[in-house]
């Protein structure tokens, strides 16, 4: 008997879209004519669509287009950028639904979570078109009688942006928006995992009004396209965001032409529960944050630094509840974690899974494929458990981008701060405790660039910076007005209106 497999809506649909790149305010498929597809990681069946496979001769004209246009954008002034800006925020708002049910087909995170990751982009785009009024500089006296000092925010020239799939539109949004509130102009390379999403947001860029060559958008892998970006004498500053390798390479050939560069990479992200903490509340946040994505979040929770006294209860909650939660498609109401993005992050995260029992550590929950036949067709893993991990296992230290928890058991506060704080990362940390003084000492003591009381690893706010210590980044920030420092210049200007000649430092009274 000859089983049949019901087709899915993409397969019975006519044809799927057809995408190229988006150069000087036109959408053109690649010099070489190669094209790739992206899928549904939640059913790989579905083809999401088809999208050119560019080279460095794309990028060339990607590059010139928007050096073309960078001489009328940057004095094209602030306020009025900002109003365009305003414009695609709206844009945004107007289609979130749309673009929340398209990255859950491409990216695979409930619908819920993709609404997000949507409004977070309408966050900052809203945030940035308010800073076309404001981009202050300073004013302050001079050292000398009859002259004027202040200092100004120039653009940087051609704002190279290469992006991940794990936040396929707030991340192009966090970094498109402030390079171009600031008068740059854009070339951007999405991840090949999610080219769909960052297509329609940039349908929607042109369609706010941004004038051709603002924003070009050219799509394929990162050796072909996105090196090529990091190599170009004329994209004058990058700003990536994905795993630290990556982000190390990219730093060596920037480096090599002293380009201007933020790094937004990996993470290794705590939760550290005090004796007093209230453990409900606690597994609320833990949950959350280590299955929320599918543990694909840079700020994902993947160590639970937990004091001995309470471990045991609250290990038995933390089961419970992981134990209850459903996988399946993002878009079913009813799922609580979709897939892994492909098959790549699957073998990494049973490699990893392998890892631990070799290294000892007690698989509690999960470890494995999930058995459903309807989620044969998808990336699924389990939400998946260890305790008894050692801080400097392998558990302990490696970034896994995946739903794996090691829990991490430690005598008191103290030891908690070190363990939090020993890794090679530093994103984001979280205590939980009903001690003022305690909670203090972990804003003082975490060494991450975020910290948060009483709350998971996750839910940063677009008015605030983001980023990280250590090996997370090379020290800049994203979001807030700390954005703005990546893609700007200061320019100190004087003013001399005395007449004579005034030497500054030697005449001064
Ligand atoms: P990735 O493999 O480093 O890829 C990120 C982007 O870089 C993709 O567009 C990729 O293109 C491109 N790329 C790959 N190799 C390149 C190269 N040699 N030169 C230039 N570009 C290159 O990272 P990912 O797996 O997509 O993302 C997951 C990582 O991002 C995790 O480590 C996570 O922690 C990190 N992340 C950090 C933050 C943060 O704010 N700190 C936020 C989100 C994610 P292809 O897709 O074509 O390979």
């Amino acid at each position: 008997m000859t089983q049949t497999i019901e087709p899915t809506a993409t397969e019975r649909a006519p044809a799927t879209p057809q995408y190229g790149n988006f150069i000087g305010g036109e959408w053109r498929p690649a010099e070489s004519g190669r094209t790739f597809e992206s899928r549904n990681p939640a059913d790989t069946r579905e083809v999401i669509g088809t999208f050119a496979a560019s080279d460095a001769a794309d990028v060339a004209a990607a590059v010139r287009a928007a050096e073309e246009a960078l001489p009328r954008w940057r004095r094209t002034p602030a306020p009025k950028r900002g109003e365009i800006m305003y414009d695609f925020a709206a844009l945004m708002r107007q289609h979130k639904e749309r673009l929340a049910r398209q990255m859950t087909r491409e990216m695979g995170k409930v619908l819920a979570e993709a609404r997000g990751d949507v409004q977070e982009g309408i966050d900052i785009a809203y945030l940035m078109a308010g800073e076309g009024r404001r981009l202050f500089g300073d004013t302050t006296p001079s050292e000398l009688p009859d002259k004027w000092a202040m200092s100004v925010r120039e653009p940087i020239g051609v704002a190279g942006i290469i992006t991940p799939w794990n936040f396929p539109m707030a991340i192009p949004c966090w970094k498109m928006m402030p390079a171009l509130i600031s008068g740059n102009t854009v070339v951007f390379k999405p991840a090949s995992d999610t080219p769909h999403c960052a297509a329609l947001l940039v349908e929607l860029i042109a369609e706010a009004g941004f004038p051709p060559g603002t924003v070009n958008f050219v799509t394929g892998s990162g050796q072909d396209v996105g090196m090529a970006i990091v190599d170009s004498p004329d994209v004058n500053v990058i700003s990536f965001t994905g795993n630290t390798e990556t982000g190390r390479e990219i730093a060596i050939r920037a480096g090599r032409r002293l380009k201007r560069l933020s790094l937004e990479l990996g993470g290794k992200n705590a939760i550290a529960v005090m004796a007093d903490a209230d453990l409900d509340l606690a597994v609320d946040g833990i949950v959350w944050s280590a299955f929320g994505t599918t543990g694909q979040r840079c700020t994902a929770c993947s160590r639970v630094v937990v004091a001995e006294s309470v471990a045991d209860e609250l290990l038995v909650k933390l089961l419970n509840r992981t134990t209850t939660l459903r996988l399946g498609s993002g878009l079913e109401p009813t799922t609580d974690i979709g897939p892994l993005i492909n098959s790549g992050a699957v073998a990494k995260v049973r490699e990893y899974v392998d890892i631990g029992r070799d290294d000892g550590a007690r698989l509690v929950a999960g470890g494995g494929r999930p058995q459903l036949p309807e989620l044969q067709v998808g990336h699924f893993y389990e939400p998946t458990i260890f305790d008894g991990v050692r801080p400097m296992d392998r558990l302990g230290q490696d970034e896994i981008f995946g739903p794996v928890l090691s829990v991490i058991r430690v005598a008191d506060y103290d030891e908690a701060a070190m363990v939090v704080n020993t890794t090679r990362y530093g994103l984001s940390s979280s205590i939980y405790t009903r001690d003022t003084n305690t909670a203090f000492r972990a804003m003082r003591d975490f060494s991450t660039g975020i910290v948060y009381i009483n709350a998971g690893t996750i839910g940063a706010e677009t008015h605030l910076p983001f980023g990280g210590t250590r090996q997370t980044g090379n020290g800049h920030r994203e979001a807030g007005h700390a954005a703005l420092d990546t893609f700007t210049e200061w320019k100190s200007i004087y003013v001399d209106y005395s007449g004579h000649l005034q030497r500054g430092q030697i005449d001064k009274q």
